[in-house]
């Protein structure tokens, strides 16, 4: 499987086979983009084509050591995960040790750091050394979907390439292939603005469920109905910091596109443009209790809010400017 049947992406393909077949390959990478760009899949893919037996600037996929490399087991291509919630001094005191030593089987040496933003100040400077200190048949490249996370002085010694979100068309037809019927495909592909994490890995039922539950705690919100339980609700899902940002991002993304779909409705009934087609009379139901001016100034705070998670503000103070946006009577501006 060459690298131009790789997923979404086309101008990134383009960028490491030039890099291949000029034999020019960067020292250290950063793969920058959204979960579902599947950054992980390039990586392995521009590693088995420094290491293919069969092709010499692509990969086959089916020699020894594409297929090692797949599975995980080819020795001079790691794949490593911060343990806990950021990357142990051992990991990386483990990957200084071995910058120069030689690949084992291989051409090149590969070492992929995902979720690399999760390396602490330590060890970013640890890591710093390799990044300064060459060795020709070593590889780095670093995976993540925060940038911002990684120390300037990190970035600057990479080549950064940008991934971007793959289009609708593209995740649609990706959905087919994966076997979901066409319906279901073109509802995903357009929610796919909401920035979900891994929209190719997503389990569609469970986010059917999450939809669901979202759209619960909205339509309270509007009609103001039993917004202390929806509180109460959110409240008892802050016991893990981690475990309810995560949640409450989802919440605000999905909440955001009801919110748009609301207001296209409210402007023409007929619209073709909803992207929750399948909540279009519910959303109907929802359009006399709130003005496009709320709808408006709503999504505009929920944008802030989702600003907000990223700065790490504390999680009672995001909840209750959560709810007071939509129990305010004033429109503020924001
Ligand atoms: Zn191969």
């Amino acid at each position: 499987m060459p690298i131009k049947d790789l997923f979404s992406n086309n101008r990134i393909k383009s960028i490491l086979s030039s890099l291949l077949k000029n034999d020019i390959i960067p020292h250290s990478m950063i793969f920058s983009g959204p979960g579902s760009a599947d950054i992980l899949s390039f990586a392995k893919a521009f590693s088995k084509s420094l290491n293919c037996l069969s092709l010499e600037y692509d990969f086959c996929g089916r020699c020894e050591n594409c297929v090692n490399i797949e599975k995980g087991i080819f020795p001079d291509v790691r794949i490593l995960s911060p343990e806990g919630q950021y990357y142990r001094k051992a990991q990386i005191t483990y990957i200084v040790e071995d910058n120069f030593r030689k690949p084992l089987t291989g051409n090149k040496k590969v070492y992929i750091l995902k979720d690399s933003h999760k390396l602490s100040e330590n060890s970013s400077n640890a890591f710093l050394k390799v990044l300064e200190e060459p060795s020709a048949s070593n590889i780095f490249i670093l995976l993540t979907n925060n940038l911002n996370g990684l120390l300037p002085t990190v970035k600057s010694r990479c080549q950064i390439i940008n991934f971007q979100y793959p289009s609708k068309p593209e995740i649609s037809k990706y959905l087919i292939n994966k076997g979901y019927d066409k319906n279901m495909a073109n509802i995903l592909s357009n929610l796919s603005g909401a920035n979900i994490d891994n929209l190719l890995e997503l389990d569609f039922n469970s986010f059917i469920q999450k939809r669901s539950n979202v759209f619960t705690v909205l339509n309270k919100l509007i009609r103001k109905i039993d917004v202390e339980d929806v509180l109460l609700d959110l409240y008892s899902k802050s016991g893990s910091r981690e475990k309810f940002l995560d949640y409450f991002r989802e919440l605000v993304n999905l909440i955001s596109l009801f919110l748009r779909d609301i207001i296209v409705l409210k402007l023409d009934k007929e619209s073709k443009y909803i992207l929750n087609i399948d909540y279009k009379e519910e959303l109907m139901s929802l359009c006399k209790y709130i003005t496009v001016n709320k709808l408006l100034f709503l999504i505009k705070k929920m944008e802030i809010l989702l600003r907000d998670i990223k700065r790490n503000l504390n999680t009672r103070v995001l909840l209750l400017e959560f709810i007071r946006s939509y129990t305010t009577k004033e429109i503020e501006d924001v």
